[in-house]
């Protein structure tokens, strides 16, 4: 039975030198454990991030270590009470030929619903990422203008083909006339080609009131002109970044912006003016703690009238206050 393990960690693209190839005795299964004869494997681009030895969603693949991966197959061996000899079933089996798991950790397909490919695809890990990304992380709603990229992709395709049954205005972006062909035929409203140039011109031609979700799977050049494209309130769903995922150093921009996705965090613009009729309630909420004493307030006044300004204001720059930076004009 043929396996491939981590043999170094890449800089950059993966090479011969990251893997080593053996071969192994095919296992027999402990108490619980099932034998899985592996018949697909999930190709996946956060397989480059599971290389890295850094802090993220889940710990990197050991030196080594057989590669994990997502896959589908026949269990051929068992000795878990629920899993039977010839059932087709999914989960995280690694990249080898035989998988010895625990019986309680395969998912069972249902293969007159789906093929085997389409539990890894659609109804596996990228469809269930289009679907919560979608509708928790983006909230899309009907109406809205949804823009997916890598819309040709396991995630991007699930994206459209979801939005559209959401009743949204989908806007896909992929690589090349025959990608982006399948993206329409998909249902998408328009497709663009990146690879084409003018992406930012493309995407404001396609979405001239602004995009409400944008959906990212790729990062870089294509995030930055979603970014240029938002309508107010637009919310963008950090998904991926592939475009970076073999990039020996961080992007451009804010370059850390990746932790967001790895500690599901997310960065919310607002401007206080939008809550202008909601000001009597904070106002009463701040002056009841300081009545109360529980606040604090405090302001630097600065002295020197009027002429003092330009320098007061290049004050701010230099911290010279604590709390509120004022400047006393007159009295
Ligand atoms: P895809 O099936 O979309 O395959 C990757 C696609 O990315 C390629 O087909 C290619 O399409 C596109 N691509 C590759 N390089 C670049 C580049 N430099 N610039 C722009 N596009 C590029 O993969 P998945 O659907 O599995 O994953 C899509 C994204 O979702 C990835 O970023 C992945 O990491 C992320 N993901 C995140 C999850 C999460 O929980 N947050 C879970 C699963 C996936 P094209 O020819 O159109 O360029």
């Amino acid at each position: 039975s043929t396996q491939v393990t981590l043999a170094a960690r890449p800089t950059g693209y993966p090479d011969e030198s990251t893997w080593e190839v053996a071969t192994t005795e095919v296992p027999e299964p402990g108490p619980g454990q099932v034998v899985v004869r592996v018949d697909l494997l999930s190709l996946d681009p956060a397989m480059r991030g599971w290389l890295n030895d850094v802090r993220s969603y889940v710990p990197p693949v050991g030196i080594g270590e057989v590669m994990r991966a997502f896959g589908s197959g026949e269990v051929v061996a068992s000795a878990h009470d629920e899993i039977a000899v010839g059932d087709v079933v999914s989960g995280v089996f690694g990249v080898r030929e035989h998988a010895l798991v625990d019986g309680a950790e395969v998912t069972r397909l249902d293969t007159d619903l789906a093929p085997p490919s389409t539990w890894l695809g659609a109804l596996g890990m990228p469809g269930m990422t289009a679907y919560f990304g979608l509708e928790d992380v983006g909230r899309a709603q009907p109406g809205d203008t949804v823009l997916v990229s890598a819309a040709a992709g396991a995630v991007g395709s699930t994206v459209v083909q979801l939005a559209k049954a959401r009743g949204c205005r989908v806007i896909g972006i992929a690589g090349g006339p025959e990608k982006v062909a399948w993206v329409e035929e998909t249902g998408a409203d328009v497709a663009i080609d990146y690879k084409a140039g003018g992406l930012l011109k493309q995407i404001r031609a396609a979405a001239p009131d602004g995009v409400d979700v944008y959906f990212d799977n790729v990062g870089g050049e294509v995030l930055d002109a979603a970014l240029a494209s938002l309508a107010r309130g637009a919310r963008v769903v950090l998904c991926g970044a592939i475009s970076g995922y073999n990039d020996e150093t961080l992007p451009d921009g804010p370059r850390r912006y990746m932790s967001l996705l790895v500690f599901r965090a997310s960065m919310t613009g607002f401007v206080v003016f939008d809550y202008e009729d909601r000001y009597p309630e904070a106002v009463a909420a701040i002056g009841e703690l300081i009545t109360s004493g529980r606040m604090q307030p405090r302001e630097t006044v600065l002295t020197g009238g009027i002429e003092a300004f330009p320098e007061a204001l290049l004050g701010l720059y230099r911290g010279v206050n604590t709390g509120k930076l004022l400047l006393q004009v007159s009295g």
